[in-house]
C-alpha cells in the first residue's frame, strides 16, 4: 500500500479570525481557544503578532504546554532601509521564543509599487532577509506571500521570485494566500499545479478567503494540485466574509475516500468527535448563536422532516445523510410537523427515550394534537423542550409546577422620558400558599422574567432549581398580517449544565404568548431536575 501523505493543519483564528469585526478576544479566551485546538489535534495555533497589542503580548509571554500543536507567532518581513537585526517588529517575534514564526510580505507588484513605494528589488531583499534571520535564529520559517494569486495573475515572473526569495534561504513552507478571496476553483488549482514545478508541494501551503464563498473549495483545489497545509479559522471567522472553515474541510479530509486514501492528518477519526463542541465554543465565546445550517456541525445538518425521509431514515440513515452525525459530534434529529406522520412522531419519541408501544392510541392522539396546535401558529420544529413537555403531559408524566392565579403587566411612559418603563405582577400559588411576584424591565417580557428571577427565594421549593436558568435568546414572529396577527414568541434557554433548549409559545397577544414560552421554558427546567409536584 502506498504511504499516506500529511496534510498539516494550521489554524488561524487566533490571529487572522481576530481581525473580524467586532471581534476582540481577551486573553483568557485566547488562551480557551487555544486549548480547544490543541485538544481537536491541529499542527499549528498562530496565535497572534507578538508586540502589536498588550493582549497578544501577554499571550506569548505567558508559559504554554499544548501536546498536540506548536504554537506560531505571527509577524511581516522587515522594514526597508534598516537590517533584520535592527527590526524591532522581527525582534519581538523571536523574543516569543515560538519554535515556528509565520512572516508575512508582498508578492503582488502593484501592493509593492502602491501599498509599500518600495522598488521591486528592494521588496525581494525584504523577503530573503527575513527569512536569513529567522532560519539563522533556528525557526521554522514560514512565509506567508500575500496576494500570491493576484500577484500570479498581472505578474507571475515576479510573483515567484518572491516565494523563491524565501524558499530559496530555507523557510520551510510558503504559504500561497489568496488574500482578497476572488480567485475561483479551477484557477487555483492551476496556479498551484504551476508553482508545484518550482517549489515541491509538501512546501506549499494555501491560505484562502471566503469573498465569493469559495474558500473552502479553493483550500481543496490547492491541495488537490500539491499543497500540503492548510491555513484556516474556526467556523470560517475572518474579516469581510471569512477565511476558509476548518470545520468544514477537516472532517472533508478524513472522512471523504477522495482524500481519505491519500492523506493524513494529526486529527485522528476518533477525535472529530469533538468538532461540534469546538466549534460551537468558538460561537459561546463570541456570544454567537450558532449557524443551524453550518456543514457538519449545525444543528440541522442532520435534521429530517417530512414523513417519506424519517421513515427511509428509520431504515437505513444512509438514505439521506451523506455521513453519520456522531463522527463530528453532531446528532440526527428529527423534526415533527405537519407534514410528518406517525413514523416522525415515533422516532422523535425515540430520540427523546420516551418509551411507548408503536400502536399506543395515545400517538395519534400527541398526532392529533400537534396539528391542531400548528394549525393556530405553533411549529416544533425548532421547540425540542415544549414538543416534549407536551408529550409528557399527554402521558401524564409532568407534574404541575408553579400554579399561576394571574398576572397583570402595566407599561408606562412620561412624554419628557426617554425610557419605556414596565412592570409586572404575577400571583402564584405554590402549594397552596398565595405568592406574589413583582418585577420592573425595558419591556413586557422582560418585566415577567425579571418578577419571576428577582423572587426566587420567594417561590420557596422551587428557588433553588431555577437560580442557574438563562435565557439566551428570545424571538418573535407575526405569523399573518392584519389586526388579527398571531404572535409566535420562542425562547431558548440554558443552564450550568450548558444544555440548551427551545421552548414556543402563541397567542395573538404578544405578552401571552412570551408568557406560555417562558413557562414551558421553567417547566422543562423543573421537569428534568425532577423538582416535586405543587401540592
Ligand atoms: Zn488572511
Amino acid at each position: 500500500m502506498r504511504e499516506l501523505e500529511k496534510i498539516y493543519i494550521f489554524d488561524t483564528t487566533l490571529r487572522d479570525g481576530s481581525q473580524t469585526q467586532g471581534v476582540n478576544f481577551t486573553l483568557d479566551e485566547k488562551i480557551r481557544i487555544a486549548e480547544s485546538l490543541n485538544k481537536l489535534g491541529v499542527d499549528y495555533i498562530e496565535a497572534g503578532w507578538p508586540g502589536a497589542n498588550p493582549t497578544d503580548t501577554n499571550f506569548f509571554n505567558k508559559k504554554h504546554n499544548f501536546s498536540n500543536s506548536s504554537l506560531v507567532a505571527f509577524g511581516m518581513t522587515k522594514k526597508s532601509g534598516r537590517s533584520a537585526d535592527n527590526d524591532p517588529g522581527l525582534s519581538a517575534i523571536l523574543n516569543s521564543n515560538t519554535k515556528s514564526v509565520c512572516i508575512v510580505g508582498k508578492t503582488w507588484d502593484f501592493h509593492v509599487d502602491v501599498a509599500l513605494g518600495i522598488t521591486k528589488e528592494e521588496n525581494l531583499e525584504n523577503i530573503s532577509e527575513t527569512t536569513k534571520h529567522f532560519v539563522k535564529n533556528k525557526r521554522e520559517f514560514m512565509f506567508d506571500a500575500e496576494h500570491f494569486f493576484d500577484g500570479y495573475k498581472n505578474n507571475k515572473d515576479y510573483a515567484l521570485q518572491c516565494i523563491r526569495a524565501a524558499y530559496d534561504e530555507g523557510a520551510t513552507w510558503i504559504v500561497l494566500c489568496d488574500t482578497n478571496g476572488g480567485t475561483l476553483p479551477f484557477e487555483v488549482e492551476k496556479i498551484v499545479s504551476n508553482v508545484v514545478k518550482i517549489i515541491p508541494g509538501n512546501k506549499l501551503g494555501i491560505h484562502t478567503h471566503n469573498d465569493t464563498e469559495n474558500a473552502v473549495a479553493n483550500t481543496l483545489s490547492a491541495i488537490n494540485a500539491g499543497a500540503r497545509q492548510i491555513q484556516g479559522t474556526l467556523n470560517g471567522l475572518g474579516e469581510r466574509c471569512g477565511n476558509a472553515n476548518l470545520v468544514s474541510i477537516v472532517p472533508t479530509l478524513i472522512l471523504k475516500d477522495f482524500f481519505k486514501k491519500k492523506f493524513k492528518l494529526k486529527i485522528e477519526e476518533n477525535n472529530l468527535n469533538y468538532l461540534t463542541e469546538c466549534s460551537r465554543l468558538l460561537d459561546e465565546i463570541l456570544n454567537r448563536k450558532p449557524n443551524n445550517h453550518a456543514a457538519y456541525v449545525g444543528s440541522s445538518a442532520f435534521s429530517h422532516k417530512g414523513g417519506l425521509h424519517v421513515s427511509a431514515v428509520e431504515k437505513n440513515p444512509k438514505t439521506y445523510e451523506h455521513i453519520n452525525p456522531q463522527i463530528v459530534g453532531n446528532r440526527r434529529s428529527i423534526v415533527v410537523s405537519d407534514q410528518s406522520g406517525k413514523s416522525n412522531i415515533l422516532s422523535r419519541l425515540d430520540s427523546l427515550k420516551i418509551k411507548i408501544d408503536k400502536n399506543d392510541p395515545r400517538i395519534s392522539k400527541l398526532l392529533d394534537q400537534v396539528k391542531d396546535r400548528e394549525f393556530i401558529g405553533y411549529s416544533y420544529d425548532g421547540a425540542d423542550a415544549s414538543f416534549e413537555l407536551l408529550t409528557r403531559r399527554l402521558l401524564n408524566q409532568v407534574p404541575d409546577y408553579l400554579k399561576i392565579k394571574k398576572y397583570e403587566v402595566r407599561v408606562h411612559k412620561n412624554l419628557d422620558d426617554i425610557d419605556i418603563n414596565s412592570e409586572a405582577k404575577i400571583h402564584l400559588n405554590i402549594d397552596g400558599k398565595d405568592i406574589i411576584c413583582e418585577g420592573t424591565g425595558n419591556g413586557p417580557v422582560h418585566a415577567i422574567d425579571s418578577a419571576i428571577r428577582k423572587n426566587i427565594s420567594k417561590i420557596g421549593k422551587y428557588g433553588d432549581y431555577l437560580k442557574d436558568l438563562k435565557l439566551l435568546d428570545y424571538k418573535v414572529r407575526i405569523l399573518n398580517t392584519g389586526t388579527s396577527a398571531t404572535t409566535r414568541v420562542l425562547i431558548e434557554s440554558s443552564d450550568n449544565s450548558g444544555l440548551i433548549w427551545y421552548t414556543i409559545g402563541v397567542s395573538p397577544n404578544i405578552i401571552e404568548a412570551s408568557f406560555r414560552a417562558l413557562l414551558d421554558s421553567i417547566d422543562y427546567k423543573l421537569f428534568k431536575e425532577n423538582a416535586p409536584a405543587n401540592i
